[in-house]
């Protein structure tokens, strides 16, 4: 027995894992990309849903929402909880890094040293409490267009950071995330982010992440090659207003 808002979610998972099928055949590709569920501004209900639906990446954007529903999803449902990787995608501010860095299992949205030096101190502070903590994967969040109040990092900036987060015992890069500016074609902004991800993994090898597109450019992110999608809207929906 299923309830109605299962049966959603499953249908909008089902059309959009379809949709990343058909995006990744159309582009020649025969790899797979991550699907993270971003589940912010939804209850933890919907999250619960989703786990039991088999999703295991799910994706949050605002630290202190995030925090909540770890915590409330481990307390009611702590075995689903345990096959969950939880994202944070969203800007965080540097003296909330620490924070982060005891729930997350990968972040998308470092764009500064302080934000990095910040989850290496929560993440060295969780292994010296329990054992088999590994290193945090983190990505570092491009700012294409230099308008850095959106978040990221400006591309000059990008290998330094880069070095930096390498250098850190309790972090792992991982990759690079964008989100494409508002003005242009979100085409050409992916191809141009897929550059500047190819330069980064020649310098840091490990660095094999892109995380690109979300619900409304998914397929173009994909064309570009991107390894991991952050898809909201198009499975739970409007966001509710708050
Ligand atoms: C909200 C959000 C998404 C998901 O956007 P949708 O358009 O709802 O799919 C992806 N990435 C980031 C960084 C977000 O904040």
């Amino acid at each position: 027995m299923t309830d109605p808002r299962t049966e959603e979610l499953a249908a909008r998972l089902a059309e959009t894992r379809q949709r990343l099928d058909a995006a990744l055949a159309a582009a020649g590709r025969d790899d797979r990309v991550d699907l993270v569920v971003v589940t912010k501004f939804h209850p933890v209900n919907d999250v619960a849903r989703l786990a039991r639906l088999g999703v295991h990446d799910l994706g949050e954007n605002r630290v202190q929402e995030a925090a909540a529903k770890v915590a409330d999803l481990s307390a009611a449902e702590p075995e689903l909880a345990g096959g969950v990787r939880w994202n944070m995608i969203g800007h965080i501010q540097s003296n909330k890094a620490a924070s982060v860095a005891g729930w997350a299992d990968r972040v998308h949205s470092v764009d500064s040293a302080k934000v990095a030096s910040g989850l290496e101190k929560g993440r060295a502070r969780a292994a010296s409490e329990r054992d088999g903590v590994e290193p945090l994967p983190v990505l570092l969040q491009l700012s294409l267009d230099g308008d850095t109040s959106r978040g990221g990092v400006a591309r000059a900036d990008l290998p330094e950071l880069a070095d930096h987060v390498a250098g850190l015992g309790h972090l792992r890069l991982a990759g690079l995330m964008v989100v494409p500016p508002l003005e242009g074609d979100p085409a050409a902004h992916f191809a141009d982010a897929a550059e500047v991800a190819a330069a980064l993994r020649l310098d840091h090898p490990g660095a094999e992440e892109f995380s690109a597109g979300m619900s409304g450019d998914l397929e173009s992110a994909i064309a570009a090659g991107s390894t991991c999608v952050r898809v909201g809207t198009a499975i739970l929906g409007p966001r509710p207003v708050v």
